[in-house]
């Protein structure tokens, strides 16, 4: 089995984390943390990237849908529709044309982790409810509400890959395999190493 610290993970900074001048910001909370930014690029995506991006684990669409009912009924409200699958297909054409709508920078990040890690940080989908100290939490302030209502995607600032199946699909959809780079760095050693009594002369 493979180190625990090759895991990788795709994060994009989505066209509104670019508007809002967060990139350093968000950079910085990977970064510190201990994961490894292994491949990094800014493009203006294509609707087809997209799309296939969102559908390339066949439960997403589904899952996507589901969230967003629950999401409406805790809070005690009435979501659009009750249909994961419609809601689901309705989410892709918004999220079409948001990830469209400007650059983006989408990276790898790699360390033990990488996934949960991310996901972690980067908080719960919907900013309005995505917990105080997370990115989406703490930076912006978009609702499954306001999204239905002018009919759009949630602005929530980054994608992250949800689990270690997802990332290792959307990692070789966004980068071919010479644009993840491998290399070391000094402070992998403090985190990963077996033996750190070595430090005092
Ligand atoms: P996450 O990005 O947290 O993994 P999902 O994979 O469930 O969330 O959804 C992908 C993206 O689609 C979200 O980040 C958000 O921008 C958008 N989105 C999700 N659900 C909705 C919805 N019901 N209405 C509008 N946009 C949505
Ligand atoms: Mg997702």
């Amino acid at each position: 089995m493979p180190h625990p610290k090759t895991e990788r993970t795709l994060v994009i900074v989505k066209p509104d984390g670019i508007q809002r001048a967060l990139i350093g910001e968000i950079l910085k909370r990977y970064e510190r943390i201990g994961l490894k930014l292994v491949a990094l690029k800014m493009f203006v995506p294509t609707e087809k990237m997209i799309e296939e991006h969102y559908l390339l684990d066949s439960e997403w669409k589904k899952n996507v849908g589901e969230k967003a009912i629950s999401s409406y009924e805790k809070k005690g409200e009435t979501p659009p529709s009750n249909d994961p699958i419609e809601v689901g297909n309705l989410v892709v054409e918004r999220l079409k044309k948001y990830m469209t709508s400007g650059p983006v920078i989408a990276m790898v990040w790699e360390g033990a982790h990488a996934v949960e890690l991310v996901r972690k940080i980067t908080g719960g989908t919907e900013p309005r409810s995505a917990s105080i100290g997370t990115i989406r939490g703490d930076f912006v302030l978009d609702s499954y509400q306001m999204a239905d209502t002018a009919d759009r995607a949630i602005r929530n600032l980054i994608h992250a890959s949800g689990t270690v199946s997802e990332a290792e699909k959307e990692i070789p959809h966004w980068f071919g395999s010479k644009e993840v780079i491998s290399y070391k760095v000094p402070h992998e050693a403090t985190l990963y190493d077996d033996d750190i009594h070595s430090i005092i002369r």
